[in-house]
């Protein structure tokens, strides 16, 4: 497997709406500063689904999906210095320009020239995928691939959620709306910085692998009120942080009754493209809806540390075969995943 010209299976998109096909395709050749990366587990993320279905404009087809990858490096490219073959890696999503405001300030993920692997490029649902040198992060060999492919995406997001855009501190009380591939990783980060959490679900089964992940609380919103039982649970002082994974019409609106005056809605769902909210509540109590997209360089440096540590353990609801794509992606569709899906390659 060494042989770098040959053939490898990858998944393909080839039309809208339509289930994704496994093919044969060249192995991609790493030119100067990119590395080649011999996929051992890729994520499946709601993301994958809005691509197939059309919605995510810059996306063009026919191309391979899949941005959560944790693989081994296979190749490296001229000039590459920062990792070696046999590296155990996970691949950032963003190729950043280096050299805009928001790069130079450190806010890598709103770099203005973004690109990025799985969306506007080839990504890691195959056995191969090349990316930039400087997007391979590695990661000791002692964490296992599912548990690797998380890093970049469900726990990166929920990091930058609950570190830099909640600014979460200790004792504070976070409520994480919505408990399925990311609320499940925003669980553990929220306990991390020293939070009381509380996590809703309609869904027994999730409320329970929410209190293994740390949830001080579960509220099954099908049977209890959740607004009565935020004011039952914090004597009335409501939350200083709703962490909202819906992100449906009213979900916006609902949480911001349920923070305290100059508490933060961080919106990390996107189902609606549009949501209703109470200005009144927002200008009069100093309440704020703030957005998160993906993490920053540093965010994942340390995502990375904490992973390895043991301190942060991904939440991984399932392994399936590769070949198994659709039927993965039917699971997270259905609303069956409770949790991330992973592609796992044969060797
Ligand atoms: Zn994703
Ligand atoms: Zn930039």
């Amino acid at each position: 497997m060494t042989e770098n010209s040959g053939a490898m299976k990858a998944a393909v998109l080839r039309e809208f709406g339509q289930p994704l096909s496994v093919e044969e395709k060249k192995i991609p050749v790493p030119g100067p500063n990119e590395v080649l990366v011999k996929i051992k587990a890729s994520g499946l993320c709601v993301s994958d689904l809005h691509i197939q279905d059309g919605i995510i404009g810059t996306v063009k087809l026919p191309y391979t999906p899949g941005h959560e990858m944790a693989g081994i490096i296979e190749k490296i490219g001229d000039s590459v210095t920062s990792v070696k073959v046999g590296d155990h890696v996970v691949g950032a999503i963003d190729i950043t320009c280096g050299t805009c405001r928001y790069c130079l300030s450190g806010r890598t993920n709103l770099c203005r020239s973004l690109v990025r692997v799985g969306f506007e490029r080839d990504g890691s649902h195959a056995e191969y995928c090349v990316i930039p040198a400087y997007n391979a992060f590695k990661v000791s060999d002692t964490v296992p691939f599912e548990q690797m492919t998380s890093i970049t995406d469900a726990v990166g997001c929920m990091y930058n959620a609950v570190k830099n855009r909640a600014g979460v501190k200790p004792g504070d009380r976070v409520l994480i709306l919505g408990t399925g591939g990311l609320g499940m990783n925003a669980i553990q980060i929220a306990k991390l910085f020293g939070a009381e959490v509380y996590a809703t679900s309609r869904q027994p089964d999730k409320l329970a692998i929410s209190l293994e992940m740390g949830a001080d609380t579960v509220i099954n919103t099908s049977e209890q009120n959740l607004y009565d039982e935020i004011v039952r649970l914090t004597g009335g002082e409501m939350c200083d942080v709703v962490i909202d994974n819906i992100g449906i019409k009213n979900s916006i609106n609902d949480s911001l009754k349920l923070v305290c005056p100059g508490g933060r809605v961080i919106v990390a769902g996107y189902n609606d493209p549009l949501f209703e909210a109470d200005f009144q509540d927002v200008m009069k109590f100093e309440k704020e809806i703030l957005g998160i997209r993906g993490m920053t360089r540093q965010d994942l440096a340390e995502v990375v540390k904490f992973v390895e540590e043991g301190r942060i353990v991904p939440f991984i609801y399932k392994t399936i075969p590769f070949e198994e794509i659709n039927s993965g992606l039917n699971m997270l569709r259905t609303g069956e995943a409770k949790g991330r899906v992973v592609l796992m390659m044969n060797d």
